[in-house]
C-alpha cells in the first residue's frame, strides 16, 4: 500500500484531531501505511521520532479534543531549500510519498512548493549518496492534499474552515455569560474577537449574540462612527435595554485604514455617555475547548476525502484542497485557492475593501 503522512501546521484549531483520525483510519482501511508527522514541518525536517507509523487505536479518544494531538509549529527551516532537502530524505526513508497537510494558506503554499521541487530534491539526494537509485525511482512522485484548519474562516474556496464553528461556540458562551452580569449592573461590554483580516467571527457573533454594534475589517467604519455608535446605544437604553454589547473584530478599521480597538471604542463610550463600560478580549479561549459536532463531522469528512483524492491521484493530478461547498465535500485546485486568499489579503492591505469581499466570494 501507499505511504501516507498526516501533519498539522500553523495555528491550531478545533476539529484538527477529527481530521487526523479520519486520515489514519481511512488510510488503514484502504490498505495504506499511515504516519504521523509531529510538530508540523519541523518534525518533517528533523525526522527521527517525529515520524511514526499510526495504527487504528493511536487515534482513539481524540475526536473530542481541541487543538491537535500531533502538535503544530511554525518552521523556519522548511522555508529554505536545505530544510526541504532534509524533509525529503526523511520522507523517502519512511516510504512516504503522499501528504495530507492540515493548516492555513502558508502551510499549503509550502506543501505546493515542496511538491514542485520534489524531483530536484531527490536528484540532489541521489547525487550526494543520501538515497539509492532504486529509491529515486520508487518514490519519484509526491502527492499532496490540503485541509484548511483555521478558526478564522478566512480561506477562499471553502464555505467553512475546520474550527470556525467551535470558535463561534466559545464566543457565544462568553457573550451569554457577559450578558447576565451586564444586565445586573447595566453595563456596556466591548468584546474583542479573533479573525485577523476576516470579520466572519465578529459578524456571526454579533448576529447570534444580539450585539448592538459590530466593527469588522471588511466594512470599515464611517468617519462619524463615534456619534453613530453613541446614538444607537443611547437609543437602546432609552427603549429600556439594561445593557449593550459591542463586538470588535481584531482587524477592525475605519475608512482611513486606522485600527479600531476595543480600548478606543471604550473611550468613546465612556467620554460621551459616561456608562459603566468594560472590555473583554477573548483571545486564545476561542481556539480552545472541545470541537463542536459540526467541526468533528467536517474534519472527519475532509480527512476521508483527502485520502480518497490521494488514492486516485497520478503524476498528472494537480494538488487539491478538500473544501465544503454547500453540504458537499469537494476537491478544488490548491494553488488557485491560495492565490485567491492572498489576493484578498492584498486587497485589504490596499484598502480595496469591496474588491476583497468580491474576491472572497463563497469563503
Ligand atoms: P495560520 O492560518 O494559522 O497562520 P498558516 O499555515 O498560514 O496557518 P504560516 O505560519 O503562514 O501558517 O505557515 C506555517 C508554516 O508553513 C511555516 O512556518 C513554514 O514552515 C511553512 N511555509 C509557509 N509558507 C511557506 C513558503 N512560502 N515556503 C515554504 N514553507 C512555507
Amino acid at each position: 500500500g501507499k505511504g501516507i503522512a498526516v501533519f498539522t501546521s500553523g495555528g491550531d484549531s478545533q476539529g484538527m484531531n477529527a481530521a487526523v483520525r479520519s486520515v489514519v483510519r481511512m488510510g488503514i482501511y484502504l490498505g495504506c501505511k499511515v504516519y504521523f508527522i509531529r510538530e508540523g514541518y519541523q518534525g518533517m525536517v528533523d525526522g527521527g521520532s517525529n515520524i511514526v507509523e499510526a495504527n487504528w487505536s493511536s487515534v482513539s479518544c481524540i475526536i473530542h479534543k481541541g487543538g491537535t494531538i500531533i502538535g503544530s509549529a511554525r518552521c523556519k527551516d522548511f522555508r529554505e531549500r536545505e530544510g526541504r532537502l532534509k524533509a525529503a530524505k526523511n520522507l523517502v526513508e519512511n516510504g512516504i510519498t503522499n501528504l495530507v497537510v492540515i493548516g492555513g494558506d502558508g502551510s499549503l503554499t509550502g506543501a505546493d512548493l515542496f511538491r514542485q521541487e520534489w524531483p530536484s530534491l531527490l536528484d540532489e539526494l541521489l547525487k550526494t549518496n543520501q538515497i539509492t537509485a532504486e529509491q529515486r525511482e520508487k518514490y519519484k512522485f509526491l502527492q499532496i492534499a490540503g485541509l484548511v484548519g483555521s478558526i478564522d474562516n478566512d480561506f477562499c474556496g471553502t464555505d467553512m474552515t475546520i474550527g470556525t464553528d467551535s470558535a463561534l461556540h466559545r464566543i457565544i458562551e462568553a457573550i451569554d455569560a457577559i450578558v447576565s452580569t451586564a444586565y445586573s449592573h447595566q453595563r456596556t461590554f466591548i468584546m474583542e474577537v479573533m479573525g485577523r483580516h476576516c470579520g466572519y467571527l465578529g459578524l456571526v457573533a454579533a448576529l447570534t449574540g444580539e450585539a448592538d454594534y459590530v466593527f469588522i475589517p471588511e466594512w470599515p467604519a464611517d468617519p462619524h462612527w463615534p456619534e453613530l455608535l453613541c446614538k444607537k446605544i443611547l437609543q437602546e437604553r432609552q427603549a429600556g435595554q439594561r445593557l449593550n454589547i459591542i463586538i470588535v473584530s481584531e482587524g477592525a478599521i475605519d475608512r482611513n485604514g486606522d485600527p479600531i480597538t476595543a480600548e478606543l471604542v471604550k473611550k468613546v463610550v465612556v467620554d460621551n455617555l459616561h456608562q459603566d463600560t468594560r472590555v473583554t478580549v477573548l483571545g486564545h479561549v476561542q481556539r480552545g475547548g472541545n470541537p463542536s459536532a459540526f467541526d468533528r463531522i467536517l474534519g472527519s469528512r475532509m480527512g476521508a476525502e483527502a485520502v480518497m483524492a490521494l488514492m486516485e491521484a497520478d503524476e498528472t493530478t494537480e494538488p487539491c484542497v478538500i473544501s465544503l461547498d454547500g453540504n458537499q465535500a469537494v476537491r478544488v485546485p490548491l494553488m488557485e485557492c491560495v492565490k485567491q486568499t492572498k489576493a484578498v489579503a492584498q486587497a485589504m492591505a490596499d484598502k480595496e475593501w469591496e474588491k476583497a469581499v468580491a474576491l472572497r466570494g463563497k469563503s
